[in-house]
């Protein structure tokens, strides 16, 4: 279907090169595409010539459309039948969109390889401003999608209003401005470009080239704050937007260039393509009806931790190399000991520490390498595993498990998996029995992982039995609260961690319900010497007076990477904001929002709890069976209102109801339980 594509031009010569560019701007956006024009919507009535140019296919010259001005124009012997095509067609053209962003965006690549540019949108902040921009540049371009009267068609309009004096300017900008508020339904979007020809040169023109490739640091000032509204903005329009990303596999890389750009982009260009490419293709993790997997939530606090460590640009792998990088996460790690009321030789003052990890999948990694030296007192390390080594977690354990067992070079078929209850946590008696038989079979039982809160179902595993099998079994004990750890914050929810005080190591990931952005887990071991004895590999291009001092922490030697960021500012900054006061707030109104839904299924006889929610999960489904929960499920997501995910319990469908989200309150919940009853309704 064709596209109407408006351009009309002012006859101003200062424009004669624009209008050149332009044309051939238009060209490659439609190429292809088939435009048609018409001239109906010139918002500028003291225009003395107008010509309304018009590009079919990879045909583009002028044509008279507009029987009512006189227009110049040049016909060839087809045009008038496309012309009359144009106007046999009024009903498709009215139903055509055109993406006015992706367009302003392509001109102001085309623009800015000739032009200094700058450009202000209808309604920010820089519309104002560009009279005194429009002193210092010579042309100045105002651009609008409009609703062509005639054909009923968008139209996207032109006008370079030539060299400008700023009080002509004025009087120009005040008449677009009123147009446009005036009559908002006829002008969808507006722009104004000021153009400089970068071949002459003033001295802001010049300032603008930034001939070393670098944004300064005044234009960086201006897109920060730019960013910074932007992404508040996005945090008060993401219920707008379906919560599952509705794109298809492909869809985004279709619409990438083949190849990067051999010439800078404005950041403006960047920007349009990250409204109109990026976000149809993010799944709205911070949006409140997001109640898929596990939450990774957020704050503004830890935003901006991120922006500031970003700007930092740190690297801490060693103390040298940012003393506060290392000494913050420490301090930080200290504090959150006593939030969580974690053992206290988790904190820095004893034999142990914490350290930030990316993941929980890496801390399991590291507790089971540390756990794997402990056991064979380094000689794997140095000869690699011989196959007798066995570890143990539940059938119900995160997968990141068997990654790691497979990474440490254990094999996968070495990690055991143990029977669970009834309520899905892993049994002790099946755990003494399984070693006791592997022990029998001349095997090496070396680690156990625990889980506080598991995947499927936030089971949770009694921590103080399994304890003492490893103690007794001389077994290391890493427990895996990647989820649910958070909730310690809240003494009343602290029972889940009954027998932490015996781990060997343990983690929960910040950014998971803390609101500290991914990536941010807090891995924290009783005797840092088995850590760091097991990772520690030191060239001599990494030593240094302080660590040899010894009075000193390199965390390089407490992770996999050697590089490590400054995480630990987004989660100071997260604790500084909320206080525990505030993070505890937030943790008990989710665990009652998700205690309400319960109810509200236990009450409905058409579902069901298929586990206990002991916090802010609620596994639930309906009793027709497997495939109308699948159906549920996917009418939902599909539909965008809200974003559900399932596991199999007793190998039957249940969905997933997980309350984290940062913004949730009770109306999302509540429409949420209408909508899955909405959608059972309809199908069963
Ligand atoms: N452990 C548990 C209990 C989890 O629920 C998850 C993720 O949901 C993980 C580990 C893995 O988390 P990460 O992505 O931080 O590795």
């Amino acid at each position: 279907m064709a596209e109407a594509i408006h351009v009309a031009w002012t006859e101003n010569e200062a424009c004669a090169e624009l209008k050149r560019i332009f044309a051939k701007f238009m060209l490659a956006v439609t190429r292809g595409v088939g435009a048609l024009a018409c001239d109906s919507a010139i918002p500028t009535q003291k225009m003395k010539q107008v010509r309304a140019l018009q590009f079919g296919g990879a045909v583009g010259s002028a044509v008279r459309v507009n029987q009512k001005r006189k227009c110049d124009a040049s016909l060839s012997a087809e045009q008038p039948r496309v012309a009359e095509v144009a106007h046999a067609d009024r009903r498709e053209i009215r139903s055509t969109r055109l993406d006015f962003s992706l367009m302003l965006a392509q001109l102001r690549d085309v623009l800015a390889a000739k032009y200094s540019t700058v450009m202000a949108q209808k309604n920010d902040d820089r519309w104002l401003g560009l009279p005194q921009r429009a002193e210092a540049h010579r042309t100045l371009v105002g651009i609008g999608e409009n609703n062509c009267g005639q054909l009923g068609a968008k139209a996207f309009c032109c006008h370079p209003f030539g060299a400008l004096s700023p009080i002509k300017f004025n009087a120009r900008l005040g008449q677009v401005q009123r147009a446009t508020a005036m009559d908002p339904a006829h002008v969808d979007g507006c722009c104004m470009i000021c153009l400089h020809a970068k071949s002459k040169g003033d001295d802001m023109a010049a300032a603008e080239l930034k001939q070393s490739f670098h944004m300064t640091p005044n234009e960086f000032r201006r897109r920060g704050k730019e960013m910074v509204d932007w992404i508040a903005d996005y945090y008060e329009r993401v219920e707008s937007f379906p919560v599952l990303s509705q794109v298809k596999p492909g869809q985004l890389r279709s619409a990438l260039p083949a190849q990067a750009p051999e010439r800078g982009e404005s950041f403006d260009a960047i920007m349009v393509d990250v409204e109109r490419l990026i976000l149809p293709g993010i799944t709205h993790w911070q949006s409140p009806n997001f109640f898929a997997y596990f939450p990774s939530n957020n704050s503004f606090p830890s935003i901006l931790g991120e922006m500031l460590s970003a700007g930092l640009g740190v690297q801490g792998m060693l103390w040298a190399t940012s003393p506060a990088c290392t000494e913050l996460e420490t301090h930080v790690f200290d504090w959150l000991v006593d939030m969580l009321a974690l053992p206290a030789e988790f904190a820095s003052g004893g034999p142990g520490g914490g350290v930030i990890q990316d993941t929980a999948s890496s801390s399991s990694l590291c507790a089971l390498i540390a756990a794997r030296e402990r056991a064979t007192n380094l000689a794997t390390n140095e000869r690699g595993c011989d196959g007798r080594l066995i570890a143990y977690t539940s059938t119900q354990a995160h997968s990141s498990l068997e990654k790691a067992a497979k990474i440490a070079g254990l094999g996968s078929a070495n990690l055991r998996a143990i029977a669970v209850d009834e309520n899905f946590a892993m049994r002790p008696d099946a755990l003494a029995v399984q070693i006791a038989r592997d022990r029998a079979e001349g095997k090496i039982p070396f680690f156990v992982c625990a889980t506080i809160g598991t995947t499927s179902s936030n089971a949770i595993d009694p921590v103080r039995d399994i304890a003492s099998i490893a103690r007794e079994q001389g077994l290391w004990l890493h427990v895996d609260a990647a989820m649910s750890g958070t909730a310690a914050l809240c003494p009343e929810f602290r029972w889940t961690h009954d027998g932490v005080e015996l781990a060997d190591s343990y983690c929960f990931n910040a950014h998971k319900w803390m609101f500290t952005n991914f990536d941010c887990d807090c891995f924290y071991v009783r005797d840092r010497g088995a850590l760091i004895r097991a990772l520690s590999v030191l060239p001599e291009y990494l030593r240094n007076r302080a660590t040899e001092s010894g009075a000193v922490i390199d965390y390089r030697d407490w992770q996999v990477p050697l590089g490590r960021r400054f995480r630990a500012l987004k989660l100071w900054f997260v604790i500084r904001h909320y206080g525990v006061e505030g993070l505890r707030h937030h943790v008990r109104r989710h665990v009652e929002l998700a205690q309400q839904f319960a109810q509200w299924v236990r009450a409905d006889t058409s579902f069901e709890l298929a586990a206990p929610a002991p916090l802010n999960l609620v596994c639930f489904r309906h009793r027709a069976g497997d495939e109308t929960n699948q159906r549920i499920m996917d009418r939902l997501n599909a539909s965008g209102d809200l974003y559900l995910t399932h596991t199999r319990l007793n190998d039957r469908l249940t969905l997933r109801m997980s309350i984290g989200q940062s913004q949730t309150e009770l109306r999302h919940v509540e429409r949420a339980w209408q909508r899955i009853r909405a959608e059972a309704a309809a199908i069963v």
